[in-house]
């Protein structure tokens, strides 16, 4: 939860455009907006969720801030200072301390390794340790994990999926970040695994301090680890709510849609699920006015034309829709 006002991070105005070329000499004919003018900021300690359907440009934030992409336009402040102009080793500290666990942990261990190497390569390149205090910190980084000692000499391969996602987060942990990016951390595993996993990402947050950005295509993972939650939809924010007034009165029609999806247990309770027509448009050529209007039920002829500004809506909830829906 947050525990300072100073926020620890601060996007503003962010955009990520991609160009795409057509003809024989390879003209710009467009952009796809991939980001398209993002605001939001993080407090130190808590975990912000970002959801949203694949292609919404949620990991492409993710890539921005831990500066893997530039970005086209906007700013990213953190602790205090634009990263754009941040020295040599004043950034090389900022990247230390934005650190990122995948999505796939199959894919994302270096088969050939050793999970020693594998914890112990930001050592490596990081910290001047002997050999002996990286194996010592490798070692007390396993055990923060539910790893062992045993698991040193091991292979990826000879792990299962969730082991191997622990592996993933001693490695991330390594660098004793202050913020770690998950990128559909969770969405590859097991739903029993999924929540040894989310169970201990809250513990390491309680016992580290960690501020996390959480990455999902769906609100039940997201649900369970985050303060606050960021929909976003072909590139933009439509709705960011703390995750009890989000979950409870959503105002955006799509985040209705994504709520509706999410399985209740209690058959008395269950809610009927609204299923979006068609596809995500196609963000090179977003719909007019509203994107979200050619899939919206509540869509009315305004929606078309004018394009709604997120709009304030009490205890930090902000949502993008000329109609916004009542709490039921
Ligand atoms: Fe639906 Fe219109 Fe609201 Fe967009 S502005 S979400 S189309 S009601």
């Amino acid at each position: 939860m947050a525990l300072d006002t100073a926020p620890l991070l601060e996007v503003k105005g962010l955009k990520k455009y991609y160009p795409f070329k057509k003809g024989m000499f390879s003209s710009e004919v467009g952009y796809v907006r991939a980001v398209d003018g993002l605001d939001f900021t993080v407090q130190q300690g808590e975990t912000l969720g970002i959801v949203g359907e694949s292609g919404c440009g949620k990991s492409t934030v993710g890539q921005l801030i831990l500066q893997l992409l530039e970005p086209t336009e906007g700013e990213i402040w953190f602790q205090g200072k634009d990263v754009s102009t941040l020295g040599k080793s004043e950034l090389k500290q900022a990247r230390r301390n934005l650190q990122m666990i995948f999505q796939d942990p199959y894919s994302s261990l270096n088969p050939r390794m050793r999970v020693e190497d594998i914890v112990g390569e930001p050592l490596k390149i990081f910290e001047r340790y002997s050999k002996k205090e990286r194996r010592e910190k490798v070692v007390e980084l396993l055990r923060l994990v539910g790893l062992d000692t045993h698991h040193l000499s091991r292979h990826p391969h000879e792990f299962s999926g969730g082991q191997r996602q622990r592996i993933g987060i001693a490695r991330a942990l390594a660098l004793n970040p202050k913020i770690i990016v998950c990128d559909e951390a969770v969405s590859a595993l097991d739903v029993s695994i999924q929540s040894q996993i989310l169970n201990l990402l809250r513990k390491l947050q309680n016992e580290l301090g960690l501020t996390y950005i959480f990455i999902a295509h769906g609100l039940p993972a997201v649900k369970h680890i985050s303060d606050r939650i960021a929909v976003m939809y072909l590139g933009r924010i439509v709705e960011l709510a703390d995750r009890d007034t989000l979950f409870a009165s959503p105002k955006h029609p799509y985040t209705k849609a994504l709520l509706s999806a999410v399985p209740i247990p209690d058959p008395l309770l269950r809610k009927e699920r609204i299923i979006l027509q068609g596809d995500l448009p196609n963000p090179a050529a977003p719909p007019s006015g509203c994107h979200f209007h050619t899939r919206c039920p509540y869509a009315q002829p305004v929606c078309e034309t004018k394009s709604p500004e997120l709009m304030a809506y009490g205890g930090g909830q902000v949502a993008a829709c000329h109609f916004p829906l009542e709490a039921e």
